[in-house]
């Protein structure tokens, strides 16, 4: 019997992917470019394993499926994709579908989508999100492609997909390489929710000197309130961690230098290419370039001992309640940034993509899941906000949130502590509530030194000021 699908790749998602789609009932037909992995991994399947079929070739693969055949790629981003595509191109007809199912970039997705002639099989750009124990229980699955090409798979996506009370967390979002776009804005805002947890770590641990289980208390209890969420659930859970080896909190031995792998680097850049601002997201990628540079930081401690203050421990109960309301203030800023990066992009690739679905796909299976994105997921089926800040629910949350974000920003600032994803969220906020800005005066300088020109408030047309006598 023939395999309903094809998978290549059996790397950490591929691997999980694929017993995922057999325990669904689906026929999976494997390939690896490492043949060894192909049978270790079919070996070790378990129960699946009838439903598994191992190959050795690309041919032996797409001789396996049945036609029309749809080929889901899980490998490494980059040049192996095109690799793979153009070695199964040959061996595809039309009505095939080559499914890139890794972190590409979009730019690639478009790219790889219009180099195909009219005889080339269907390309999907699919966007999975949820790690590995996602990929093996159910991701969030954010696709790109027509609408015809999505209905051929949907139901196995469907399937395979994490579920939200019942309702799957996979739409086809947009054509060409909307879901890889949609993927990259998750990762950046999963960057920025990620980096401002740090720094209220950073707070808790340097300004109040508690202890990693001692913060993972803290973290825990905030997982009962509105920060409910996965990352709020591990980050508890990592601090709670002991290190078998020495017996200290695990985080304590883990070097400070973060990794990253360029999905938070494409958000930012998207949205400085797109003129949308994206503060918290720019922060997040910076503080880890900046986390890289242990030794220049070692050096630099020293030249510039810290002056950071303890905080007093009779303001400790109020302040660490401003932490969490601070926090969630924060998160409400950055996931504005993004969803409005995500509709910047809709209308200049003219993607219509929706942004409600969007949420509540978000709303399990993947990394920043939380009952949060279904207060978004409302408010964009409420109107359509030109951002999330606009939005009744959220001018409620963050009128209270901004203020302990205040105290928790301004008291980070005086005792040295770094806090740059949560301060910009606040500038970003206190600059788009301001209805009259600066940049009157950024314009009267581009007038003086490159008579770029300005518009008046009080009469229309373009104006030149009066320095030309100034020199
Ligand atoms: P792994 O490193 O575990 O596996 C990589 C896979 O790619 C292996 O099967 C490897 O084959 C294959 N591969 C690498 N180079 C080539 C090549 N030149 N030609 C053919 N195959 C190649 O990666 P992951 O499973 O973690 O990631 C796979 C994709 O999923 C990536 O795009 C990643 O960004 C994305 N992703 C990862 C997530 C995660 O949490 N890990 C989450 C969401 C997406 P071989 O065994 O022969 O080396």
């Amino acid at each position: 019997e023939k395999a309903d699908i094809g998978l290549i790749g059996l790397g950490v998602m591929g691997a999980n992917l694929a017993l995922n789609i057999a325990e669904k009932g689906y026929r999976v037909a494997v390939y690896n470019r490492t043949t060894e992995k192909t049978h270790e991994f079919h070996e070790n399947a378990g129960e699946f394993k009838e439903r598994i079929i191992p190959c050795d070739t690309l041919e032996q693969l797409v001789g396996s499926i049945r036609a029309p055949r749809p080929i889901i790629l899980m490998i490494k981003a980059g040049d192996p994709v095109d690799q793979e595509t153009k070695a199964l191109k040959p061996l595809l007809m039309r009505d095939d579908i080559i499914i890139d199912a890794g972190n590409a970039n979009f730019h690639d997705t478009v790219r790889r989508l219009n180099s195909l002639g009219a005889d080339d099989p269907t390309f999907v750009g699919m966007g999975v999100s949820g790690g590995e124990e996602g990929a093996r229980h159910g991701p969030s699955i954010m696709v790109g492609g027509t609408k015809e090409a999505y209905d051929r798979i949907s139901p196995v996506l469907t399937a395979i997909s994490a579920k939200y009370e019942g309702e799957p967390c996979s739409a086809l979002l947009g054509p060409d390489g909307a879901g890889h776009f949609v993927k990259t804005i998750h990762n950046g805002i999963e960057y920025a929710d990620m980096q401002m947890i740090a720094e209220v770590y950073g707070i808790l641990r340097d300004g109040l000197g508690l202890s990693a289980p001692a913060i993972g208390s803290v973290f825990s209890k905030w997982n009962d309130g509105p920060l409910n969420s996965y990352l709020i659930e591990i980050t508890a859970k990592v601090l709670l961690a002991v290190d078998p080896d020495t017996g200290k909190a695990a985080v304590d031995v883990i070097l400070d230098s973060a990794g990253q792998k360029g999905t938070g680097r494409w958000s930012a850049i998207e949205a400085q290419m797109l003129g949308i601002p994206a503060t918290g997201i720019e922060a997040a990628v910076a503080a880890r370039s900046l986390s890289a540079l242990k030794s220049e930081r070692q050096v630099a401690e020293k030249a510039y001992p810290s002056g950071a203050a303890a905080l007093s421990p009779e303001d400790r109960a109020r302040f660490i309640d401003d932490l969490e309301q601070g926090l969630l203030a924060g998160k409400i800023a950055a996931y504005a940034q993004g969803f409005a990066v995500m509709a910047g992009a809709s209308k200049e690739y003219e993607w219509d993509l929706p942004l409600a679905t969007i949420a509540r796909i978000w709303r399990a299976g993947c990394i920043i899941r939380s009952q949060f994105l279904d207060v978004i997921a409302e408010a964009f089926d409420k109107g359509s906000p030109e951002n999330l800040l606009l939005a009744p629910a959220f001018i409620e949350r963050m009128t209270k949130g901004s203020a302990a974000l205040r105290n928790v920003v301004s008291t980070a600032a005086l005792s040295g502590l770094p806090v740059p994803a949560l301060s910009s969220a606040l500038s970003y906020f206190d600059g788009y509530r301001q209805a009259r800005g600066t940049a009157n005066l950024i314009q009267a300088q581009r007038d003086f030194f490159g008579a770029h020109g300005f518009k008046r408030l009080d009469r229309e047309g373009d104006f030149h000021g009066p320095w030309s006598d100034m020199g």
